[in-house]
């Protein structure tokens, strides 16, 4: 962290600063910049300020993240401006929170800064003054009625009240089955914080951000709550981030980025469906919001409180060795029964060459459903890349041998390539499990089932939600909102039609393919499709209409699926915590991926290769394991083509440094490299 001299005392005199600061800038680069601090700003400058400096031609903000009065570096520039004349714009807790992020998601110092700061700030043009003093006198306004908690509400609540009246750090893992009254949970811990004028942030998935779940906070807390997400203006959420910097606002519900909002006295955190992948942000710095928070809890004493229905594979793995750590739920509120799930199996279903889309039982439910006026849901989620390839006759996909995930059909090449070890061979045409069936190129998606379901039930009114259908601002709640009012009589989408939405007059929940889920090539597969079946599952059943749901696979002894029929967290976890620990794994072992970017293939390739050999050097004695390198999922875009490795590591934060040394060491050379750590 700081700047150590180079130089003997006598030299130092002749510089013309007496004072240095290290100023961590949003670039890749490693250290901090030294910079000479003139005279005329000596009685400024302060640690967590920014600074205007010169940067090469250009100038540029920064962040003086050390001072010292000893210089690192001979022809040392001076700063040329000192923002934030009210006092430092980052506060030690960020400082250290960012330099945690710098060295566990290789970024540079700056970069993590950046991440955690509003848009305006980074171009030095805000001060740090809000401009429309607000009125909080109405604080609480109980709107909603408050519920008496259950004897097991109470139970998880005074667990984890008993913590945060000490003012101390611990984490918990809220196990709770979908309607069991979590979010409940977090209104009461969040009441009694604001109380003690603590403060809260609560992270939702971004696609859950919708005005159904931010109305029953703000209906409890009224203007104590912040809400941020990607479609308020840049002006707004300005004006909220000094809300709650002042503390006149306590609480913030948001979505991933909102772990860094400026919560005074931070009481605790709640990370709602903390299973979702968008807590991983996919551009740098490449982190997870779960473990930021964490570090924030650590830092700030505060409880970190992660909930799911289904909690990822490697938090239930972790809560279940510390004491005291998981909690769960494990009955809906009233008793309200849990959906009887039935699963079709699609192997049954053909005619001829041809495979409905629709079985005959799910058709017929839906029609029945629609007699009703109930409502109908259908689920099929299809990323848009290359088909997956199964078998005919006993469903089995085609998999990597090496790595256990799903073989991709590259058109290009007319081969199955594995995307994690780049194992390639030519598709089969005869099943290689039952050696019975024809291996068929399987690819449907949601226009396709929207273009079936208005063949199949021409009367109906049918809406369909996908990024494609939603990609205008506002499209997706007000589809929801249509739904809600019954002006849509089925409502089809990806897994955007899953996330914690309540609607009474569902009875019927479709999912035309569980097999899409599972057949991704990633190891996680197998988590995904769980996740998202008993998170599918869960929105039938509630309120006074019972709910059916309807899973078609042509893999119906699947696990993750059985596990699904039987809304069973613990069967589920059991099966797939054994294939982790045999392949070696998260959470057996953390994975880094090393990702390589360029526009000449073979360039790229070679690097890859020529990196790999330098890892290996070491990889044994360090007890690593180095795999690829091989095509990324997405293996070229813009132009660049992509390529990856893959480190198997046993302590993260060890391989981190090595890894660091080898990248600095390896030059560039025309080939970009990422890291990206603890991928999903
Ligand atoms: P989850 O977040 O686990 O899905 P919620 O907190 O949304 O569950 O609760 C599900 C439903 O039950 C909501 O409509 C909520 O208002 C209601 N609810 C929660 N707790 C209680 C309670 N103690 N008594 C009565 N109703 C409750
Ligand atoms: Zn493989």
């Amino acid at each position: 962290m700081k700047a150590t001299s180079l130089f003997p005392e006598n030299e130092m005199t002749s510089s013309p600063y007496s004072l240095f600061a290290d100023v961590a800038l949003g670039v890749p680069q490693e250290e901090p910049y030294q910079y000479g601090v003139p005279m005329e700003f000596k009685e400024q400058i302060a640690i967590g300020k920014r600074v205007r400096v010169p940067l090469r031609s250009q100038t540029r903000i920064g962040y003086v993240v050390g001072i010292s009065k000893t210089a690192s570096l001979k022809n040392i520039k001076p700063i040329a401006e000192v923002l934030d004349s009210e006092g430092p714009f980052l506060t030690e807790k960020f400082r250290k929170l960012t330099h945690w992020m710098s060295e566990y998601y290789f970024c540079s110092w700056g970069q993590a800064i950046e991440a955690v700061m509003p848009t305006p700030f980074k171009k030095g043009k805000t001060v740090m003054k809000s401009r429309s003093p607000k009125n909080t006198e109405e604080s609480l306004v109980h709107a909603t009625p408050v519920h008496s908690l259950t004897a097991q509400q109470s139970q998880v609540y005074e667990s984890i009240w008993l913590t945060l009246k000490k003012h101390q750090f611990k984490k918990f893992l809220l196990h709770g089955i979908t309607g069991s009254g979590k979010t409940e949970i977090y209104l009461c811990l969040i009441e009694k914080l604001i109380q003690e004028e603590r403060g809260s942030i609560v992270l939702v998935p971004e696609i859950s951000l919708t005005p159904q779940t931010t109305q029953r906070f703000k209906a409890r807390f009224g203007d104590l709550v912040a809400v941020v997400h990607s479609r308020i203006s840049t002006g707004k959420r300005l004006e909220e981030w000094h809300r709650l910097r002042k503390g006149e606002a306590k609480v913030v519900v948001g979505a991933r980025s909102a772990v860094f909002s400026p919560v005074k006295d931070l009481g605790i955190i709640v990370i709602d469906e903390q299973h979702d992948d968008s807590y991983k942000q996919e551009e740098t710095p490449r982190y997870e919001a779960g473990r930021v928070a964490e570090e924030r809890c650590r830092i700030e004493g505060a409880v970190l409180l992660s909930a799911s229905a289904t909690p990822s594979l490697e938090s239930y793995f972790e809560a279940k060795k510390a004491e005291g750590e998981l909690l769960t739920l494990s009955e809906r509120i009233e008793q309200r029964p849990l959906p009887q799930v039935t699963i079709l199996d699609m192997r049954n279903e053909r005619r001829g060459r041809t495979i409905r889309l629709f079985s005959i039982k799910l058709e017929d439910a839906i029609q029945k459903a629609l007699d009703k006026k109930e409502q109908v849901m259908l689920l099929m989620n299809r990323r848009g890349f290359a088909p997956f390839v199964s078998c005919m006759t006993c469903g089995t996909p085609v998999g990597c041998p090496r790595c256990r995930v799903s073989m991709v059909f590259h058109h290009d090449l007319q081969k199955l390539l594995c995307h994690t070890c780049h194992y390639m061979k030519f598709p089969p045409k005869m099943c290689p499990a039952c050696n019975k069936g024809y291996v068929r190129y399987m690819g449907i998606g949601t226009e396709k089932v929207e273009s079936e379901a208005a063949r199949l039930f021409p009367q109906a009114r049918i809406a369909r939600m996908d990024r494609d259908a939603t990609s205008r601002k506002d499209a997706h709640e007000k589809l929801l909102e249509r739904f809600r009012r019954r002006e849509v009589d089925i409502l089809l989408g990806t897994q955007m039609i899953a996330k914690g939405h309540d609607f009474p007059a569902v009875s019927v929940i479709g999912v035309i393919s569980a097999d899409t889920a599972l057949n991704l090539p990633d190891f996680r597969s197998a988590e995904r499709a769980f996740s998202l079946l008993t998170q599918v599952a869960g929105r039938a059943g509630r309120k006074d209409i019972p709910g059916r749901v309807f899973i078609q696979t042509f893999l119906p002894t699947h696990y993750a699926i059985q596990a699904a029929k039987d809304h069973d967290y613990h069967e589920f976890y059991a099966k797939e915590i054994r294939f982790r620990e045999q392949l070696k794994m998260p959470p057996y072992q953390k994975l880094i991926q090393i990702i390589l970017q360029g526009r000449v293939e073979k360039d790229v390739l070679k690097r890859a290769l020529e990196f790999r050999k330098k890892l290996e050097e070491k990889s044994k004695s360090r007890g690593l394991e180095i795999m690829g390198p091989a095509p990324c999922l997405v293996s070229k875009r813009y132009g660049q083509y992509l390529w990856n490795l893959y480190l198997k590591v046993g302590d993260l934060l060890k391989a981190n440094i090595w890894l660091k040394e080898e990248l600095q060491s390896f030059g560039r050379q025309g080939v970009k490299i990422t890291v990206d750590v603890n991928p999903r």
